[in-house]
């Protein structure tokens, strides 16, 4: 899980992180759930983290795992599943470094369009399955109540067909990642979601702005992370936000909130498709080893044929063994300690 595998690289507190500054607009609203300020000395793991570039526990960045979570959005049916099937073959498992099975996380709309009895058996191959709307609408103009319906509508859709409990699906993300503001986070702090993964930030071009972990809403976002409408402006404690960061073509000049959003030729090549991946992956791996999210839909596979091959020999590219990693982040307790160091063909 996500924010397990997060908190046990974080063994010690931490000595930097950007402040939140109060704007006009967070002045207004809720000024007696929060502080000005992230204060790092009592905002501390597991329940709070200021939004920050600073590596948990102070790790030099050379001793951190690389995490790769791969996530795929939107209804599960016939027309996608031999794609999952495919990147994920039970036959021949791609494995982490540390012998744990690479999985993916999906994010699930769609009531009407999803087969549910795919969707259990991909959750019971391991993945992680979570709500993604039921009708996928545009939330930014749901009312509280509909946050609810569909949301926790579909979570609860998911526990039926899984077998799963609520509990264990703990996360969320917005259709077309757009954010509903107090209605959106009172609902997911409500209904006991572990995190969301919907907000998303960076510059429109690229730069080295720094890539920041995943954090808590004890204190409203700043811009550089939640640059859309309806950003939550109040304090949702102990709320984990796992947040997208804008990727970039490889020369820079075009940027995408989802991994899809970059590559949309219809005769781009594998070669292509691959640079941009590794291009965005070296990002991170290259500065402070914050978790790289390759988020896509099953259409890019379809409308960009090549970015299936592409997808397959996603980086980074382990030695020993396999070659190829489509794979989540490395799961919770199992964190490999030992430093992984990924080598390119
Ligand atoms: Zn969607």
């Amino acid at each position: 899980m996500l924010l397990t595998s997060l908190a046990a690289i974080c063994i010690l507190s931490f000595h930097y992180g950007m402040a939140v500054p109060l704007t006009a607009s967070n002045k207004t609203l809720g000024v007696e759930r929060r502080q000005a300020f992230c204060d790092e000395s009592t905002c501390l793991l597991p329940k709070c983290r200021c939004i920050s570039a600073s590596i948990p526990g102070n790790l030099p960045a050379s001793n951190v795992p690389q995490i790769v979570m791969v996530t795929f959005d939107d209804y599960i049916n016939s027309e996608n599943y031999n794609y999952y099937a495919q990147l994920y073959p039970q036959s021949d498992p791609i494995t982490n470094p540390n012998g744990c099975t690479a999985r993916a996380t999906f994010f699930v709309s769609g009531l009407a369009e999803t087969n549910f009895i795919m969707v259990k058996t991909l959750s019971d191959l391991g993945h992680e399955v979570e709500s993604h709307s039921e009708d996928h609408t545009e939330p930014q103009f749901w009312t509280r109540e509909q946050w609810d319906e569909e949301m926790e509508g579909m979570r609860e859709r998911l526990a039926a067909a899984t077998g799963r409990t609520l509990a264990q699906l703990n996360g969320l993300r917005t259709p077309y990642l757009q954010l509903g503001g107090e209605d959106q986070y009172d609902m997911v702090e409500d209904e006991g979601f572990l995190y969301d993964s919907s907000m998303y930030g960076g510059s429109l071009e690229e730069d080295l702005s720094p890539l920041v972990w995943p954090f808590t809403l004890d204190y409203p976002p700043s811009p550089d992370v939640c640059d859309t409408i309806r950003c939550p402006a109040v304090s949702h404690p102990g709320v984990w936000e796992i947040p997208l960061r804008r990727q970039y073509t490889v020369d820079g000049a075009t940027s995408c909130a989802m991994s899809d959003g970059c590559i949309t030729s219809a005769s781009a090549t594998v070669e292509e498709v691959e640079d941009f991946l590794l291009h965005n992956f070296l990002r991170h791996y290259n500065s402070n080893r914050a978790p790289f999210m390759i988020s896509m839909h099953a259409t890019w596979f379809s409308n960009v044929p090549n970015s299936f091959p592409g997808a397959q020999e996603l980086p980074p590219r382990p030695d020993p063994p396999g070659g190829r990693l489509p794979g989540q982040l490395v799961p919770d307790s199992r964190l490999d300690p030992e430093p992984y160091q990924p080598r390119f063909h």
